[in-house]
């Protein structure tokens, strides 16, 4: 608190709406290391606000719901709880002013192991100080020193990130606009709500207008504020900028997974988040994404490329809700209206499929209705053991139809049956059978997209199976 510095998705028009999200790592994950120093006797402090696990956890889930809520594209990836003994000597070092801590890192440098000291996360160090926490600002932004009583809520650890990414206090007196950022209003730690709305527009917060109040919300409940008798969530679009813009400089050190940029309204051209890609095909054209964060300033973006592999690429939104579409994909060309086929053999045998797919149909139809009437538990049992029984007789029926049409068939007609075959017994859990036609299928096509489908259902069919031996 202290200022002093493999599955792959073919899509027909698929549209994706990025919003909020509370899982913690689908975004860019921070790293941070969490330290207790212990005590002469190896104990932590048994009182305080950051004394146990639990408090430290409960911190760290506001944070993650913070940065979510407030559409930053940053998470905080808590990866290690050490407890230090042989430290005592900083079991009581104060939080209040730089001295400590900078004497703490200094130490730390110089003895990594004995201070479990990391190059790849920012070290934060909690001993039974009594006064609150002390971060430090960009170049120095890699430790963390905090006491007990960090008044910050619900995070203070948040609080403490956001100097370390360059952030001031809304209040502080350090630069042009106050704290760096033209987009929050002149504040006073000591101010009241009303006394800062009344300062910077005249009015008291209640009879502020809609947008002013907004303003004063923005700082009043700001991360970055000392106003904490209201929870402290927002930060502003600048100062989002100011840590998207530290936290890439630092990325290889303190991210996880490293972003990605795309903003539709700044023309750059490597995906940093100074220089982000203008369009998503861009970033999707210049490859490399495995692992990384796609990053989508607030707006709605399109890409032709049929195939993303959501596994490896996470694709998150910045500043408000993102969308974006893949326009229609075909891997290969089959006939369809196979009852029209001037092969009387084949035109007559999908007649009767087509019949047979019809009566199926009509008997789930009617029977869900006769399931929904029905009052006793063993009655609609009866109605649904009728129902499926009767199904089960049309849908064999419809594949008998189906292979008396694969014996008359030809050429793309026949893949088209066999593909159909493979389908249907494959949605039966008839995985032997399935495989059986596709792989007829991939064998006998000449066209790259059918056969590449074809051999990678046989693959998720053989896993399946797989799964049950
Ligand atoms: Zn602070």
């Amino acid at each position: 608190m202290n200022p002093l510095r493999k599955y792959y998705l073919p899509l027909l028009l698929f549209i994706i709406t990025l919003s909020l999200t509370c899982s913690a790592f689908a975004q860019v994950p921070l790293r941070i290391s969490i330290k207790f120093i212990l005590d002469a006797s190896g104990n932590r402090p048994a009182t305080g606000n950051l004394n146990t696990d639990a408090e430290i956890n409960t911190e760290f889930t506001s944070a993650i719901n913070i940065l979510a809520r407030a559409y930053t594209e940053f998470s905080v990836d808590r990866i290690e709880f050490v407890d230090l003994s042989g430290l005592s000597q900083w079991y009581s070092t104060s939080a209040a002013t730089t001295t400590g801590r900078d004497q703490l890192r200094t130490a730390a440098i110089a003895a990594p192991a004995t201070y479990h000291w990391r190059t790849d996360a920012i070290n934060i160090y909690i001993n039974g100080g009594t006064s609150s926490a002390i971060s430090d600002f960009p170049p120095n932004n890699n430790i963390i020193l905090m006491n007990q009583w960090c008044g910050n809520t619900p995070s203070c650890i948040l609080h403490e990130m956001g100097h370390s990414l360059n952030l001031m206090h809304t209040h502080e007196p350090c630069c042009t606009n106050q704290d760096a950022c033209a987009d929050t209003i002149t504040d006073n730690s000591s101010w009241t709500k009303d006394q800062l709305a009344q300062n910077n527009y005249g009015c008291l917060y209640a009879s502020c207008t809609a947008s002013q109040k907004n303003a004063v919300d923005l700082v009043y409940n700001n991360v970055m504020s000392y106003h904490t008798d209201e929870p402290q969530l927002r930060l502003s679009p600048c100062q989002m900028d100011r840590v998207s813009s530290q936290a890439y400089g630092d990325r290889n050190w303190i991210a996880s997974k490293i972003p990605v940029y795309v903003n539709k309204y700044v023309a750059g051209t490597s995906g940093t988040f100074a220089s982000p890609y203008m369009t998503l095909q861009g970033a999707l054209n210049a490859g490399g994404l495995d692992n990384r964060v796609l990053v989508l300033q607030q707006g709605t973006y399109t890409t032709s490329q049929e195939l993303i592999n959501f596994n490896l690429l996470d694709i998150v939104t910045r500043s408000g809700p993102s969308s974006f579409s893949l326009p229609g994909v075909q891997k290969y060309i089959l006939p369809v209206e196979l009852e029209n086929s001037k092969n009387p053999g084949v035109s007559n045998a999908i007649k009767s499929v087509q019949n047979e797919d019809r009566s199926a149909r009509n008997v789930e139809k009617t029977s869900a209705i006769a399931e929904t009437n029905a009052v006793r538990p063993e009655e609609k049992a009866a109605i649904r053991a009728d129902a499926n029984a009767r199904a089960k007789f049309h849908n064999d029926n419809a594949i008998k139809g189906l292979l008396d049409a694969e014996q008359f068939a030809e050429s793309n007609e026949k893949l088209a049956i066999q593909l159909e075959l493979a389908q249907r017994y494959r949605d039966a859990g008839d995985c032997g059978n399935a495989i059986r036609f596709f792989r007829k299928v991939a064998e006998t096509t000449d066209q790259p997209g059918l056969k590449e489908e074809a051999l990678s259902q046989i693959g998720r069919c053989d896993k399946k199976s797989n799964i049950g031996k």
